[in-house]
């Protein structure tokens, strides 16, 4: 097992590493900057390292003293959470080369996944069914992009092949517009990625987000741990998430999730990850996958009870998985709410002091917060003080529960979209499941 981890990261999920770690027996290494002294897990870890000053570029970003921090702490490995450099294929490199293990996909599967063209036509090759397209990246060849759009019939999508975080994209709904929507998502892609290369997709109207959780450990053994849906969005960014997704067509979700499972095996993938897939009239279409662990990880531990950041440290300790999939079980329905340091109706981020913290409690309920009474959120980072998640035998009760745990939670001081959550759990379509990745928009006007 892994002596020592530095954990380069914050928030709720260094609090969520740290805790795998102590139960594992690992001893611990927090980093963070000049404005995150008082993290919970800062003092938690059995040592605490500042790197730098509050902008996330200095510290949680800043290779070299991530890297510093790991030698002069004798850290073996490091856990990069979500987020920051957990998909940056340099920084896993670095670290394995500066003697450290990378928890997480060799840098080569990082490398390859980052580029949607290639992690495409890999996930074609394994088998996974991808969203109709062009083959490849898109060329100069005018004539060519029309014939391809002509081919894939519109509405078609344009994507920027080093996109993220839903930007680099761009609908086109006829053939008058194509040439200077590719033209724009091109110049759009150089200057937010560096890279000018995009790539054509049929354009899903209704579709919901439904992804599979994986786990494999490099030595030929792989695991699903079944999907979640993730359609509640705003911005492209999730808002609520469930597991298992409802009312999949049973033959293709299972095809989906053995698809997945071999296609870990085929590239030869290590660690957790994520398939996500646009899923319309009963067939899923890969989009990208996902090479960390996922905000939502919880709703999956919760309905299946494996420990999915306990398998993370495992897998890079060396260890072949502890569980088969005939010993995956999937009992009852979990529900996550993202609880952010916003407004509820203007989405304005609420950073300052929190007066009052009192968390739910109760059967099946779990909240992985690293907020606490007299924390101060600081402006600098992503606005998520904590998420709140429910179990329940089946998805009515989960439902319940979580209504009940909304009305629970007290937050004082800050403002949080606990009320945007609590109209949710309560609307009449998200009750009956499977509204699609623009309902939450709609319902909200924009
Ligand atoms: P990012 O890496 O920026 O998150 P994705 O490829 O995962 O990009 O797409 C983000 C979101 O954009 C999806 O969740 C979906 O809402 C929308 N989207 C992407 N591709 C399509 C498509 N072919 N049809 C419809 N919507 C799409």
């Amino acid at each position: 097992m892994l002596d020592k981890v530095l954990i380069a990261n914050r928030g709720e999920i260094a609090l969520r590493i740290l805790r795998a770690c102590k139960e594992l027996g690992i001893r611990t290494v927090a980093v963070h900057s000049k404005a995150d002294r008082e993290l919970m897990h800062v003092r938690l870890a059995d040592e605490a390292v500042c790197i730098g000053p509050a902008s996330s570029a200095q510290s949680y970003l800043n290779i070299p003293a991530l890297i510093s921090a790991a030698e002069v702490t004798d850290s073996s490995a490091i856990h990069p959470g979500y987020g920051f450099l957990s998909e940056n294929a340099d920084f896993a490199e670095q670290v394995e080369r500066s003697g450290f293990t990378f928890i997480g996909p060799r840098a080569e599967t990082i490398r390859l996944m980052g580029d949607k063209v290639s992690a495409i036509e890999s996930m074609k090759k394994a088998g996974v069914p991808t969203v109709p397209g062009s083959d490849g990246p898109l060329g100069d060849d005018e004539g060519e992009i029309v014939a391809t759009a002509r081919r894939i019939g519109y509405p078609v999508i344009i994507k920027a092949a080093a996109g993220g975080g839903g930007r680099g994209m761009r609908v086109v709904h006829t053939e008058a517009h194509l040439i200077s929507a590719v033209t724009v998502t091109r110049t759009e892609a150089h200057s937010a990625f560096g890279d000018g290369t995009v790539y054509m997709e049929k354009f899903l109207e209704k579709p919901r987000h439904v992804e599979v959780q994986v786990l494999a450990d490099g030595q030929g053994n792989a695991i699903h741990l079944y999907d979640r849906d993730c359609s509640l969005q705003r911005r492209h960014q999730k808002v609520l998430e469930e597991a298992p997704a409802p009312g999949l067509d049973p033959e293709a979700r299972a095809r989906v999730l053995e698809a997945c499972r071999e296609a870990c095996i085929t590239i030869g993938y290590r660690g957790a990850g994520t398939f996500e897939f646009l899923y319309e009239d009963g067939q899923f279409f890969f989009i990208e996958m996902n090479t960390r662990v996922q905000v939502e990880h919880p709703v999956t531990e919760m309905v299946t009870g494996v420990d999915i950041v306990r398998e993370q440290l495992r897998i890079a300790s060396g260890l072949p998985l502890s569980i088969r999939q005939e010993d995956v079980e999937l009992t009852g329905h979990a529900f996550e709410c993202r609880i952010n340091a916003e407004d509820a109706r203007t989405f304005m981020p609420s950073p300052g002091k929190v007066t009052l913290y009192h968390p739910p409690g109760g059967l099946g309920v779990r909240m992985d917060s690293h907020v606490y009474t007299g924390y101060t959120v600081p402006p600098h980072y992503d606005s998520l003080i904590g998420k709140l998640i429910t179990w329940g035998v089946d998805r009515e009760t989960a439902l319940t529960r979580m209504r009940n745990a909304l009305d629970e939670l007290l937050v004082e001081g800050i403002k949080t979209n606990t009320d945007l959550h609590k109209d949710l759990v309560r609307d009449g379509y998200f009750q009956q499941g499977g509204v699609n990745i623009h309902y939450l928009e709609k319902k909200l006007g924009l």
